[in-house]
């Protein structure tokens, strides 16, 4: 009998049939499907003509479907329900498939075949997307180590499958840290400021942790929600500490162990490879020319920013009428917005009021994508995702042909991870004669019974944004499916999402979504405007803890032998020799960035998203998206904004790509210049 995994979907677009699928089938699965790409690539390799376009690249390209079908199954239930025995499958799957990867990318028999290919590319009259799919098989080869001798190649399958274990393991102890760092409060009045559901929340974690009082959990990032709120200076001072502190108690979730070696590994690989460091190796795949670039936008952003921080500083001081702390930054960054908003409160509390999350789904996300790509959305309550919460929509062209599926997984759970992304269960590929499937997954907290759900202008915002990620999956019309949707380099693949932001508090779509959920009222102009001009320009601090979160990144994967050397996990303290503190204050140092009042967004022993995910010397990307971002929405604007022609044509130059062209020259031909930096900086009040 066929694995319920591997078994073809009797359902529309592909649709996995999760019903069918339990916990059990997903290894079995995974492991007979990395069989089967070993069998398809020892025929490539068996095959006694000549390697060509067709008998090699092509059939790389097209061998493993089955496992990347069942990976991208397992791996889009298990973040929306990462229930302990999906993360035992994972942390167990996790340095088998990177093995699998290299070994069959590093095999030489068919390194042989790809370079043959790769050699003669420019002879064989190949369209754009060919030639691109030869140069990135042949660099991937590479990069798992094909050039290399044996004994280069055993150490690179080493090296991988041992930073597939480590960075599982840092995942999973950031997941128990933060959980064991919850903040602990015997009474409510220490808790002043927070609302009544916050406030619920942390009554209930408290009896689920079995323990008196209140428990206050934290978020990913540096900063938390709940210090903005608690009018408590002590209170404030607690959560901030804790939450800084994570990662680095000399407890048994303390991180700062595997970042070295993690570290010292990528480093090593990178050395094999030839390149100078494991920032050069990342930043050669990326749209970014180099590592000096990146850094120099960096810079040039750190330098602009500083005046920037010291004003808003100084005025926090005035407000908070004395010592400014880091603990109390964004308590008075939030009261300065509210008297920046004449005293009527932050002006997101009563325009929540006017975004009620089905309306704002429907008649402001859809309403956008239609305006703008002539795309509907029809609800198949018949089709069913992997949780009863999944709501799934059919998607139509303007020609009313079936696009594909979208599929929205929009509240909280307890086994739901932080954040919110897209993923896909099936990916567009004319090769693959497949239409999308994608997801969007949020955290957005269930009401009380009875209460309509009302999006903070935050979620508003991921809300667009995760859609924007969403369109890249749905919109996509290539021939590979190694380059479809949102299969570009990281430093783009924010691009379109960030774009998609700006739709949210476009005059148009507001008026046809912001209705008050009681009364009906369409929203007041005035109160739109206060909106739109807290919700558009970002403030220093946010600018200053994103690029000091970018350059520590940078600096771990750029140090030099000795300074791997010489670290020192056990060190505690930025004044300690090669403590994890210290070569990240010395990261900050060297390009201006130090700003004791605001510590990066995150520091590295909780960094997951470098030590955990896939953004190591990446976390840059985001900025250098929002680049193309910034100058893409004032093309928008100066043309008329939110208009069917211009969705068009965002849509054929880059959103139907994915990564079938260069990124950056279809950018350039969208707004018909290199993207300048001037538009980013004047969305950031930088200019
Ligand atoms: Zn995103």
């Amino acid at each position: 009998m066929t694995n319920p995994v591997l078994a073809a979907s009797p359902l529309p677009y592909g649709l996995p049939d999760f019903d069918a699928i339990s916990d059990d089938d997903f290894e079995p699965a995974l492991t007979e499907a990395m069989a089967d790409q070993r069998a398809e690539v020892a025929e490539i390799i068996a095959n006694p003509e000549p390697p060509t376009l067709a008998n090699t690249v092509v059939a790389l390209e097209n061998s493993g479907q089955a496992l990347a079908s069942a990976a991208r199954v397992f791996y889009g239930v298990l973040g929306p329900d990462s229930t302990p025995a999906r993360n035992d499958i994972a942390a167990r799957l996790a340095p088998a498939l990177a093995d699998h990867r290299t070994g069959i990318l590093a095999d030489p028999a068919l390194f042989a075949r790809l370079s043959a290919v790769w050699e003669a590319r420019d002879e064989l009259d190949l369209d754009v997307d060919e030639h691109r799919l030869v140069d990135k098989q042949y660099r991937d080869a590479v990069r798992a180590g094909a050039a290399l001798d044996e004994q280069g190649r055993e150490e690179m399958r080493r090296i991988t499958t041992r930073l597939a274990d480590l960075t599982t393991e840092f995942g999973r102890l950031i997941l128990e840290e933060a959980n064991d760092g919850a903040v602990h409060f015997d009474d409510a009045t220490q808790l002043h400021g927070l609302s009544a559901g916050e406030l619920a929340a942390a009554a209930a974690k408290a009896v689920e942790a079995g323990v008196d009082g209140y428990l206050v959990a934290l978020e990913l990032p540096t900063s938390q929600a709940s210090v903005t709120e608690l009018t408590d200076t002590q209170a404030r001072q607690r959560v901030f500490g804790a939450s800084l502190a994570r990662g680095s108690r000399g407890n048994e979730f303390d991180t700062r162990a595997l970042i070295a070696q993690i570290v010292a590994l990528r480093a090593r690989r990178a050395e094999l490879l030839g390149y100078p460091d494991h920032a050069a190796y990342v930043v050669d795949e990326e749209t970014a020319p180099s590592v000096d670039a990146v850094e120099a936008l960096l810079s040039r952003l750190v330098d602009a920013v500083t005046p920037a921080a010291e004003a808003e500083a100084e005025a926090l001081r005035a407000l908070a009428g004395g010592e400014l702390t880091a603990a109390d930054y964004t308590f008075w960054l939030a009261r300065h917005q509210e008297t920046a908003t004449d005293g009527e409160g932050a002006a997101d509390s009563p325009f929540e009021q006017y975004c009620e999350l089905d309306r704002v789904l429907r008649d402001g996300v859809f309403f956008a994508a239609g305006r703008l790509y002539g795309l509907t959305f029809a609800p198949r309550p018949d089709l069913r995702g992997y949780h009863p919460d999944v709501a799934v929509f059919e998607v139509f062209d303007d020609r009313g042909e079936g696009l594909g599926l979208y599929l929205a997984d929009l509240y909280a759970r307890s086994t739901k991870r932080g954040g919110a992304w897209m993923t896909s269960f099936v990916e567009q590929s004319r090769e693959q004669g497949t239409k999308p499937v994608v997801v969007n997954v949020m955290n957005i907290p269930h009401p009380a019974d009875g209460q309509p759900t009302l999006l903070s202008l935050d979620l508003l915002m991921t809300l667009f944004h995760e859609f924007g990620h969403a369109l890249h999956g749905l919109l996509s019309d290539v021939r590979f499916v190694s380059q479809s949707g949102t299969s570009v380099p990281r430093d783009f693949v924010e691009f379109p999402s960030q774009v998609n932001e700006h739709w949210a508090l476009h005059p148009d779509v507001v008026a046809n979504y912001a209705r008050h959920v009681e009364t009906g009222e369409p929203a007041p102009a005035h109160l739109v405007e206060k909106v739109r001009a807290t919700g558009t320009i970002e403030p220093a601090h946010a600018t200053v803890e994103y690029l000091g979160a970018a350059i520590v990144d940078l600096g771990w994967h750029r140090l030099a032998d000795d300074e791997i050397a010489a670290l020192d996990p056990a060190a505690e303290g930025a004044d300690a020799d090669g403590s994890v503190a210290a070569v990240e204050r010395r990261s900050l140092q060297r390009l201006g960035a130090y700003n004791p009042l605001i510590p990066p967004r995150y520091l590295g022993p909780y960094f997951n998203h470098i030590f955990a995910g896939g953004y190591s010397a990446a976390y840059y990307a985001y900025v250098w998206s929002e680049v193309l971002d910034a100058a893409t929405r004032e093309w928008f604007d100066a043309n008329g904004g939110l208009r069917r022609e211009l969705g068009q044509r965002f849509a054929s130059t880059i959103l139907s790509k994915g990564d079938s062209v260069e990124p950056l020259a279809a950018h350039r031909e969208l707004i018909g210049q290199i993207a300048p930096v001037g538009p980013l900086l004047r969305r950031r009040g930088l200019a």
